[in-house]
């Protein structure tokens, strides 16, 4: 199967339960971001800006478990922020796994391998030593990591950890091979920190999936070649996603400069075009998403946005209405399906309700319209069923020749040359909105002008 067996029934149940009480709203995933601290400053990061007078308040744990009954999805998204930082993150995952609901931590991958460390160290016994063995062998860890791992004291052992479980999957922020990634995290190694991480989660038996989020600039025959490394990994599934910009504002600079928007942002013209390939991608590689979202981002079908059902809960309460836009906060997750003017949103017949949604094709907004949105055509559960049913895609071991460390790992240093590339081009202006998936702006500013360095 593509997905875990119990992991489809457990969302096929919510989805038919909700059918038969005819429940016209409901949650499918929750994006929790219990802060939005981070340790990195990407470029283009919203979250980091969007909240900058908050970034040292955090949610309680009790309030994040609370947000997870509120609204009952099944899935839970656990970002930020980088979650790893938050204090009560081990509690925040098995707490939730309590409640048995699907896991995914949304990392950029910096602290994974500390957090594996406590793992192992808590569970240490003689008998994991072919384990240790091996990560001392793959240089996953260090011969005193080891040493710390074996003479894990009481406190070590009692501590709360986060275990591989077939529910939970860490969610690895990865946008491109080493030199375009460690650009847009605007830090050099952590491409090649992401990579062990997940080898050494292979080892130890974690999931693992990538998150990735495709920007004007992305050359769609590297996301290719990085999904052949990932899954020469065995890395258990994608989701992949457009970026994506909304802000309002450039509409007046087409206007007052004359420009068009594919001077300058993601249309959805040019989604399909980068995402022509996904329904090739999801028979090759394991592309979470539903085959509907699919046909969408490839241009084959329309589908209304369903933001409602991938909402999202802050510090600050439910935002609305959506992970992307903000137009207010909500204390429970009904009160904002009851006070927010779904009607106001979305594209639809190719008319955008909101000029902020013409260009917007994300998944938080897209990827379960096809079961749940106004745009259900006959056979659109069987498609979806018979994706997830089908055989899981086989590792592409083949991916291992791929040039994934094209960057800082062979001192081909990113920072110095687009430094160099900045201050050679004059640079636009940027909204800066959005964690990953949001504005795109100045990630493009910033690949473009590395682009065109390189050619010159
Ligand atoms: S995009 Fe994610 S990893 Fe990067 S700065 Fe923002 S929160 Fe941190
Ligand atoms: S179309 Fe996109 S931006 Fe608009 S409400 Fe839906 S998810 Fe948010």
């Amino acid at each position: 199967m593509r997905f875990p067996l119990a992991l489809t029934a457990k969302i096929a149940r919510h989805i038919v339960k909700h059918k038969l009480l005819r429940t016209s709203k409901f949650a499918l995933v929750l994006q929790l971001e219990p802060l939005h601290t981070c340790n990195l400053t990407c470029t283009g990061c919203g979250r980091i800006r969007e909240y900058s007078t908050s970034l040292k308040d955090m949610m309680s744990l009790e309030d994040c478990l609370a947000s997870a009954t509120d609204c009952d999805a099944p899935m839970v998204s656990i970002c930020g922020g980088e979650p790893l930082i938050y204090p009560k993150i081990e509690e925040l995952v098995v707490g939730l796994l309590e409640q048995r609901r699907i896991v995914y931590v949304c990392t950029n991958g910096m602290f994974m391998r500390k957090k594996m460390k406590d793992y192992v160290a808590s569970i240490y016994s003689p008998k994991l030593e072919p384990k240790i063995a091996k990560l001392l062998e793959e240089k996953l860890i260090t011969d005193k990591d080891a040493e710390t791992i074996r003479k894990a004291d009481e406190k070590a052992r009692a501590k709360v950890t986060i275990r591989p479980s077939k529910w939970m999957y860490w969610n690895v922020h990865i946008d491109g091979l080493e030199y375009t990634h460690d650009l847009i995290v605007e830090r050099e190694g952590v491409f090649k920190e992401c990579v062990e991480a997940i080898k050494m989660a292979k080892i130890l038996g974690y999931q693992i999936a990538t998150n990735t989020t495709v920007y004007k600039e992305t050359q769609v025959q590297e996301i290719e070649q990085m999904f052949e490394f990932f899954s020469s990994l065995e890395v258990d599934g994608h989701t992949i996603s457009p970026g994506y910009e909304y802000d309002a504002a450039k509409k007046d600079m087409v206007k007052r400069l004359n420009k068009q928007p594919e001077d300058f942002f993601l249309t959805r013209k040019m989604t399909r075009e980068k995402f022509a390939k996904i329904q090739e991608w999801g028979e090759r590689f394991t592309i979470f998403g539903t085959p509907v979202y699919q046909e969408f981002l490839a241009g084959k079908r329309e589908l209304t946005c369903t933001a409602w059902a991938i909402p999202t809960r802050n510090i600050k309460g439910w935002k609305a209405p959506c992970y992307l836009m903000t137009d207010g906060h909500y204390g429970r997750y009904q009160e904002m399906l009851e006070k927010v003017d779904w009607n106001k949103y979305g594209v639809v017949d190719g008319v955008a309700r909101d000029p902020r949604c013409e260009n917007c094709m994300v998944h938080c907004g897209y990827d379960p319209s096809g079961a749940l949105g106004t745009n259900y055509q006959r056979g659109d559960n069987w498609k979806n069923l018979k994706y997830n049913f089908s055989s899981k895609p086989k590792a592409y071991y083949e991916g291992r020749q791929v040039n994934a460390f094209n960057g800082w790992s062979i001192g081909k240093g990113h920072l110095a040359e687009a430094k160099a590339a900045i201050n050679s081009a004059p640079t636009k202006g940027s909204n800066g909105s959005g964690c990953a998936s949001g504005d795109a702006s100045q990630h493009n500013d910033l690949l473009a002008k590395i682009t065109n360095k390189k050619d010159a």
